[in-house]
């Protein structure tokens, strides 16, 4: 099973948090001003399950405001394992450690890009805790390679138990970061990305930092119908607070997305919106810890 080593990996700096940021550059959207800003508190940590979440999801936010911290969670690889899943067809890398070194080395730029910097932890992609190889699938016709994934992600998900793999290990790193605010994923489509929402979610219970969540992109924009069933799960268990879209300032996202080069051709196949989704405003929500304080296990 996936290994919760809370060991940091810093990619560039240690992990004092010393970035200060000048009052918010964004504007609201037209039409939604009256919507709250999103202003999180210094300093704060983006949480992203895998090597471009945070980039793709927030680097409109990321780009108005420098020195911001982002923890990748799922940035480790089994070692001695050589594999044939998503990311060594992406990398072209069949030895995990080296898929995964390759991906970091496209954080660092995409992050450079947008004026961040990231700290990773060895959490394990949840393609790692498949045992099955798949080597085919590079063979099959788009129909079947759609249904392939269909599949294991449904096998994924039974696979990987709610958070309880990565709860430890991120635990210990917002510990050792000392945030006042973390950013984490709403949780959509990918059970990584359910898992590291749900324990952000399950730690802000008995945390001193503010929760807020991001719309995962592109997973938002290629299944709305589950971005509307995430958030109905999500207001059963805590009060969520929309706040007003971030828009771009620039293209320094869209250019810090294509810094993911062993990432960007792949997504584009299966969602074809992705550089829509990429140019469209960021959409962020505060969390209200209820009286159950995100105790629930999905
Ligand atoms: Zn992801």
């Amino acid at each position: 099973m996936g290994r919760t080593s809370p060991t940091l990996n810093d990619g560039r700096t240690a992990l004092a948090l010393t970035a200060t940021h000048g009052p918010s550059q964004h504007r609201a959207m037209s039409g939604t001003t009256h919507l709250p800003v999103f202003e999180p508190a210094d300093p704060v940590c983006f949480v992203s399950p895998h090597l471009d979440d945070v980039v793709m999801s927030c680097g409109h936010y990321l780009t108005a405001h420098p020195g911001m911290t982002v923890l990748t969670v799922l940035a480790g690889a089994p070692a001695r394992r050589v594999h044939a899943g998503w990311n060594a067809k992406t990398t072209g890398q069949r030895y995990a450690p080296d898929a995964l070194q390759a991906r970091r080395a496209e954080d660092v730029q995409a992050l450079n890009t947008v004026g961040a910097r990231p700290v990773w932890l060895d959490g394990l992609d949840a393609e790692y805790l498949v045992i099955r190889r798949d080597a085919t699938a590079t063979n099959l016709a788009a129909r079947a390679a759609r249904a392939l994934v269909a599949r294991r992600l449904a096998w994924m998900r039974a696979r990987r138990p709610e958070g309880q793999q990565v709860t430890p290990a991120l635990h210990d790193a917002l510990a050792a970061l000392r945030p006042n605010s973390v950013v984490a994923p709403l949780g959509l489509h990918h059970p990584d990305h359910a898992a590291v929402s749900n324990a952000c979610l399950r730690l802000a219970a008995q945390a001193p930092w503010r929760c807020y969540l991001y719309e995962d992109v592109p997973y938002a924009h290629a299944f709305p119908g589950e971005r509307r069933r995430r958030l109905r799960q999500l207001e059963r268990r805590v009060m969520l607070r929309a706040l007003a879209p971030v828009p771009a300032v620039d293209d320094r996202k869209q250019r810090a997305a294509r810094c993911y080069d062993s990432q960007l051709e792949h997504l584009r196949t299966g969602l074809p919106r992705l550089d829509e989704a990429l140019a469209e405003p960021e959409r962020y929500w505060t969390v209200e810890l209820g009286t159950d304080r995100g105790r629930g296990s999905s």
